[in-house]
């Protein structure tokens, strides 16, 4: 195992990049701490399969190094960088059995068969194919053909990094479900590192210690799920993890005061920025009011999603969402909506700004 630096990293396709647009992954700099899980999630083409394969080694950085416990390995092929990476479609070998396919890797590394059949045995017990360990891959599933591709990607205990790279697209839903409980099983039992890319914020908070969320080519934040649901660090965030995700509104900003169209608010701290003022508010701390203080609003819809219902609002012409208990009541007459002052986040440009004075590290102090 071993604690993963990328240092002053960037990524460009293209042979003379020119401006920052051209570049798929935008510098970075961060340490991915031994030991811990990760999960890499954001929208399909923000650049995550990028940055994983410059971590394996099947892409060499265009800037930067990637460094192993302090070793350089950036021009280290990926068979000396002892990392195992499971890809979103199966790598199998057809004319081999389950059980050979299982083996491979270990074999590969000359292991004595007694300790490669323990081993295969209990992988295979974990992807549910113990009864079938004998059958060749060829004709099986894709389905079951990637818990194969998992399998041979957990059966070595000396990695230094388990990487997975949307490995659970062609599973089955129930399946799904089974095989990240096993990921996460097998990460309590040895303590790797590891790196699981998803687009699906659910998997990602399930699994993750830590989640780093990418957007358009760059690292917005990494936290725990907690840190990113209460302090979106990016208004990327505040809108792609949670559900529904955070209203935004456009501000100008005085101090411990706001001002969203006619309505002043307390921030309940200080706060200096520049550029395009947000106040952020997620669904969960939304008051619906009828009368007092508050913005303006009225209800277009609700609807009920069992745990609780989703109350859409149009507030000066913009949607709004707010999310009300099972057992709470959504007056007829509601015509104010209130933003919790726990539950207010205020960004410049779509980064978030710590209040003045504070030791918030999840922001930006102007
Ligand atoms: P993700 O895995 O998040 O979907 P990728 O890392 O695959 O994103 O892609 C990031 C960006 O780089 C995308 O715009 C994609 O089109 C581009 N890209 C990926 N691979 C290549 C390649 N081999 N050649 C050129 N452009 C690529
Ligand atoms: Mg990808």
């Amino acid at each position: 195992m071993a604690k993963i630096t990328l240092e002053n990293l960037a990524h460009s396709y293209m042979a003379n990049p020119k401006g920052p647009d051209d570049y798929a992954l935008k510098e970075l700099h961060h340490d991915w701490t031994d030991g811990e899980a990760y999960a890499l999630l954001g929208a399909s083409g923000c650049g995550k399969s990028t940055l994983l394969n410059i971590i394996s080694g099947l892409l060499r950085p265009s800037h930067g190094r990637v460094l192993f416990d302090g070793r350089d390995v950036t021009d280290a092929p990926t068979a000396e960088r002892n990392i195992a990476q499971v890809f979103q479609f199966p790598v199998v070998y057809d004319t081999m059995t389950v059980r050979e396919n299982l083996a491979f890797p270990l074999k590969n590394r000359g292991l004595p068969p007694d300790e490669i059949a323990r081993r295969v045995q209990k992988v295979g017990a974990m992807i549910d194919m113990e009864d079938q360990l004998n059958r060749k891959a060829r004709g099986l599933t894709a389905d079951a053909k990637q818990k194969i591709s998992l399998g041979r990607g957990m059966v070595r205990e000396d990695v230094n990094a388990l990487l997975f790279d949307e490995p659970l697209t062609v599973i089955d839903p129930h399946m799904k479900w089974e095989l990240r409980t096993q990921l996460k099983k097998l990460h309590d039992d040895f303590g790797h590192t590891m790196i699981y890319v998803t687009h699906d914020q659910t998997e990602a908070l399930t699994f993750a210690d830590k989640v780093v969320v990418m957007h358009d080519g760059r690292v917005v934040q990494i936290g725990t799920p907690r840190e990113l649901f209460e302090r979106p660090a990016h208004t990327f965030v505040g809108y792609f993890i949670g559900s529904p995700g955070m209203n935004l509104f456009d501000a100008t900003l005085d101090g411990r005061m706001a001002r969203i169209g006619e309505t002043a608010i307390d921030l309940g701290a200080a706060y200096s920025g520049e550029g395009r003022i947000q106040i952020g508010v997620r669904p969960e701390f939304i008051q619906l009011r009828s009368g007092g203080e508050g913005l303006p609003a009225t209800i277009t819809r609700i609807e009920d999603v069992g745990r609780h219902r989703i109350v859409r609002l149009d507030v000066m012409g913009h949607e709004v969402s707010a999310i009300a208990g099972e057992g709470d009541p959504i007056p007829a007459d509601v015509d104010r909506i209130g933003l919790a002052p726990e539950g207010i986040n205020v960004y410049a440009d779509d980064w978030r700004l710590a209040p003045i004075g504070s030791d918030d590290t999840q922001g930006r102090v102007a």
